[in-house]
């Protein structure tokens, strides 16, 4: 093969051994974990916000974003559960760029796997120690989860590894909510496919383990726009698109059937600045008709401390690196709008 083996990755009992989560954190996660199952089984009907940059890209302005969050959480703390996006792992369209804290825990250094799972596990440990919100994260590599599983409390499985199997599988055996996002296509049904495979019971081999999953009924449906053959962004956020959707879930036999609408990506044509619109009309159609208001739980919008983005090596400090996201100030008052708009 043309590998060559550059260093052997700890394991996770190692890994745990050296970074553990610390008992008081653990106590408030359990906690969590179940007010947002409650959200998802429709015990609770408080509205879920999984918001914050697109990438994790430094652990300080991360942290100073997510300090933010959290006294804007104590004050909506009655109406939205905030989930802190910490996405420390980036798909890339065609392979290139920036793979996120992970491949890079410093995006103008050199690609260092062993200290980037290091990094990130510090990094998720951090914020939730510190603001007790645990966050949501990208599983973009299925066998890397069991070095997050402990501190996650969300998970997406993105639009380009939505059909996989090792994904879906694995997906099957975690037991926190994972959104399964339309692929890029447009497909719903690679998505209610992949949610219907979460939702199941799987033998698999994992992390040189054969496995059995119990399935997760937690998995659900996130939509996020499609591209069409020409490259055009469609979205998929209007009234019609939700109503189709909730039509398809009913012909099925799903638990918890869910929607989350990310308001950014091919939903705002990566316009991050039309973030506040869209969630405004989704929260319209939600008030709308009561089947989508039972239906959509939340929404997944890209935001950081300066609005847009910059180049790797651009010296903005809390200016995404990926796509571009809303800024604080119109962050901060969206949350509050969606807040009053319940
Ligand atoms: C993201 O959430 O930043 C992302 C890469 O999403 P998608 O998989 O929808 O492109
Ligand atoms: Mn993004």
């Amino acid at each position: 093969m043309n590998i060559t083996y550059v260093k052997r990755i700890p394991s996770v009992d190692e890994i745990v051994a050296e970074m553990p989560c610390p008992a008081d954190v653990k106590a408030l996660k359990v906690q969590r974990d179940r007010q947002i199952k409650d959200v998802f089984e429709g015990k609770d009907d408080r509205f879920l916000l999984i918001i914050g940059p697109c990438s994790a890209d430094n652990e300080a302005s991360v942290c100073d974003y997510i300090g933010r969050l959290a006294r804007v959480q104590e004050k909506v703390a009655d109406r939205i559960i905030i989930i802190p996006r910490i996405y420390t792992n980036k798909p890339r369209t065609t392979g290139g760029g920036y793979k996120g804290m992970v491949h890079q825990p410093d995006p103008e250094k050199k690609t260092d796997l062993y200290e980037g799972i290091k990094a990130i596990r510090k990094l998720h440990i951090k914020a939730l120690q510190e603001f007790g919100m645990p966050a949501a994260d990208e599983m973009l590599y299925p066998e890397n989860y069991v070095y997050l599983a402990d501190v996650l409390a969300y998970n997406a499985i993105g639009a380009r590894s939505v059909e996989d199997q090792l994904h879906r599988l694995t997906a099957s055996g975690v037991n926190t909510p994972v959104g399964m996002k339309n692929p890029t296509s447009g497909d719903l049904s690679v998505m209610l496919n992949s949610i219907t495979a979460a939702q199941m019971a799987h033998s698999f081999i994992y992390n040189k383990w054969e496995v059995k999953t119990a399935g997760n009924p937690y998995a659900h449906a996130i939509l996020r726009g499609a591209v069409n053959t020409q490259g055009r962004n469609i979205p998929n956020y209007h009234y019609e698109d939700l109503i189709g959707l909730a039509r398809e879930y009913e012909k099925r036999d799903l638990k918890n059937p869910a929607i989350i609408v990310d308001t950014n990506h091919a939903n705002s044509s990566k316009r991050f600045f039309e973030q506040p619109r869209i969630a405004g009309e989704v929260l319209r159609s939600r008030r709308y008709d009561d089947v989508l208001r039972k239906m959509i739980k939340g929404l997944m919008i890209e935001s950081y401390l300066e609005e847009g983005r910059q180049d790797v090596g651009g010296s903005v400090y809390g200016k995404s690196i990926t796509d571009a996201c809303l800024g604080w100030v119109d962050s901060e008052k969206l949350i509050y709008d969606i807040a009053e708009s319940l």
